[in-house]
């Protein structure tokens, strides 16, 4: 075979082809180093004798429709310059791997349009062939993240499987990138993020999260300088969550059976920004239920006034209105909102924080739905440190895998 073709069709340089076999779907090459390029692996000297050969069968790149077995002639060297006995360097292969460079090149493209099992298929390789292509490019591609310049992070967990397995993700503000994956959900899932940030010298800014205490204290203990801002989707997601208590509290509560239908049927109502229920007939019923139940008439106010916190012109101005906030959920005298406004006070400082830096884990929440869709197609992912490759590598449409 000419030698131009093995090189620009399989990436195999050094060698010469003796034969070539078409044998079922198959076509073997057998090759073997030229003479004039054999040399130690260990010192490259040519001063070697040759002391025995076995074959070695490697796939690469299929041609017309065919696999491509490259059946090569492996020498074994005894190096007179070293005094090594090895055998020699395969170029175009890495390690002891069955398959070329270039054919791992060729799946890494056809995963960015099949699945893992549709290249598998369509190469008559194994899934996990496949998968530990895609694994390895992915761990040399974004395996470890630049972390020196990083400023701006959001810290948020997500369930892996359903029961009670959760993994920790940190993530650049500026780019949108997940940066580090831990496991679990306690501040110790922080832990080494926190070495790789000190190792790479990056000063943390700001950090928006939940409220979690793990959070928050890996946070002060590791990045004490840091602004920690509290996520204002998640306050008003816990307000809403009070909200929808007081709900279920006076539907228990009430008797007559006409008033707790309305009551059960006014949950998205009451949850709803107020202002965007413009139809006549959903507010009149949202004002019935509000009439049955004062708790539940002073929670709802409550709610639409809470998110004017984050619509002040400056920090100050936004402090008193917080503050005037937490005074009318206290006067109200309702268990469950008295509690809200004892998280609001203790939270206040990260919660006005927001006006130093306008950041959220928003970013966040649409990187969870992204993992939410890839665990669905990839079957759970049972490689953990395959799946967390995935994560890492989320943010670059241009290069990633399907499935
Ligand atoms: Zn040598």
């Amino acid at each position: 075979m000419n030698p131009s073709y093995l090189y620009h069709a399989f990436g195999v340089r050094h060698q010469e082809c003796s034969k070539t076999e078409y044998k079922g779907n198959q076509n073997i090459h057998y090759i073997q180093t030229k003479s004039e390029e054999l040399c130690c692996p260990e010192c490259k000297s040519r001063k070697i004798i040759r002391s025995g050969s076995i074959y070695r069968d490697i796939r690469s790149v299929p041609v017309g429709h065919r696999e491509t077995i490259l059946r090569m002639k492996v020498q074994r060297i005894e190096c007179k310059s070293c005094g090594c006995i090895r055998q020699e360097k395969i170029h175009f292969v890495t390690g002891k791997r069955s398959y070329t460079n270039k054919f791992a090149r060729y799946v890494v493209d056809l995963s960015r349009i099949g699945t893992i099992k549709d290249v598998a298929q369509f190469l008559h390789v194994s899934w996990d062939t496949v998968k530990d292509i895609q694994k390895r490019y992915l761990q040399r591609h974004y395996g470890n993240p630049a972390l020196s310049r990083l400023e701006y992070i959001g810290i948020d967990e997500f369930a892996v499987r359903k029961g009670h397995v959760y993994k920790t993700i940190v993530a650049d503000l500026q780019t949108g990138q997940v940066v580090y994956v831990g496991e679990g959900k306690s501040a110790s899932a922080l832990d080494e993020f926190w070495k790789k940030i000190r190792k790479a010298g990056a000063v943390i800014k700001a950090v928006a999260t939940d409220l979690s205490a793990a959070f928050m204290s890996s946070v002060r203990e590791n990045a004490p300088n840091a602004t920690l801002v509290f996520d204002h989707f998640h306050i008003v997601k816990l307000m809403n969550d009070t909200l929808d208590k007081l709900r279920r509290q006076a539907y228990h509560q009430e008797t007559d059976l006409l008033k707790r239908k309305v009551l059960k049927g006014t949950r998205w109502l009451l949850l709803c920004n107020g202002e965007d229920i413009y139809d006549a007939c959903h507010r009149n019923r949202l004002e019935n239920a509000l009439e049955m139940n004062a708790p539940l008439m002073k929670g709802y106010y409550l709610k639409e006034s809470l998110r004017e916190i984050w619509m002040q012109v400056d920090k100050e101005q936004a402090q008193r209105v917080l503050m005037k906030w937490v005074e009318q959920a206290r006067d109200s005298k309702v268990p469950l909102l008295m509690k809200f406004a004892n998280t609001m006070t203790a939270f206040r400082s990260g919660i006005i924080a927001w006006y130093d830096y306008h950041i959220s884990t928003g970013k966040l929440e649409g990187i969870n739905n992204k993992i939410k869709t890839m665990k669905r197609q990839a079957y759970g992912y049972r490689d953990d440190k395959f799946f967390e490759l995935k994560i890492l590598s989320l943010h670059d449409k241009n290069y990633a895998f399907v499935g």
